[in-house]
């Protein structure tokens, strides 16, 4: 017959057993990001590659908060490791320079199989969509092409990235109003010339002398939005063909990815 000291004792050693054997797993072995994951981004994020082994390990912990707070789903499609991957490398990419952010007023993003139409559906004619950040009801959502998420980060991608775009678009709206001018993130004294950049820019690109995206001349929030893209997909051809918006923008995102910083 047990007695209750006995029965005390025996919990005791229990206890103890767990209570050393947890100490003595060294924290290193548990995996903050998996190898697997790792390796999806090296195949596919250019971004990812060319940072150093510390920012590397920054960029997997943005990464994984990001994803901790906000649910990717997708709409007639499955989900898949590297569309987790993209979508969360598309929100860090922009605000890798900030000391903190948190995106406020995101809580998913919805995966659609391709481009869709402004009632959200995916099949049938009259679709052009590629991306877009929800209002009204949608609010808290973004949409994306599944294709144009990935297409805008294959190797070998042109200036285009539709996933950046439209983070690029959450920025803006941060400051209350999407329209092209990040207020809380562009330095005061910019603002002015920025405007004017943009006006020269929209003027050049309809008479067929620029180089950038013909959407950007839309309005100003687009603008933005499309010069976004291609600074972070092609630094040194905006640099070179464009100085003074790269410098903007460099201040604007607090990176200089022309000069690897
Ligand atoms: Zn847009």
């Amino acid at each position: 017959m047990m007695t209750p000291y006995v029965i005390l004792a025996v919990v005791l050693i229990i206890a103890l057993y767990f209570i050393f054997r947890k100490k003595s797993i060294p924290l290193s072995s548990v995996p903050a990001f998996a190898d697997s994951d790792r390796e999806l981004l090296l195949n596919h994020v250019a971004y990812y590659q060319k940072l150093d082994a510390t920012n590397r390990e920054k960029f997997e912990l943005l990464l994984t908060d990001f994803l901790s707070g906000v649910r990717i789903e997708g709409v007639g499609i499955t989900i898949e490791a590297l569309d987790r991957l993209l979508v969360a490398s598309s929100a860090i990419i922009p605000v890798f320079g900030f000391k903190h952010w948190k995106y406020q007023n995101l809580s998913s993003v919805l995966l659609y199989p391709d481009t869709f139409n402004k009632d959200f559906q995916f099949e049938g004619g009259d679709r052009s969509i590629l991306g877009m950040v929800g209002t009204g009801y949608m609010n808290g959502q973004m949409i994306l092409s599944r294709s144009a998420l990935r297409q805008g980060f294959s190797m070998g991608a042109d200036k285009e990235n539709t996933a950046i775009h439209e983070f690029v678009h959450l920025l803006d709206k941060s400051d209350g109003a999407t329209d092209g001018i990040p207020e809380n993130l562009m330095p005061h004294q910019y603002i002015i010339p920025w405007v004017k950049m943009i006006h020269e820019e929209i003027s050049k690109i309809e008479k067929g002398k620029s180089d950038i995206n013909p959407y950007a001349i839309t309005n100003e929030a687009e603008f933005f939005a499309v010069v976004s893209e291609y600074f972070f997909e092609k630094p040194e051809q905006f640099k070179e063909k464009h100085p003074s918006l790269y410098q903007i923008l460099c201040s604007t995102f607090s990176q200089d990815l022309a000069t690897g910083l």
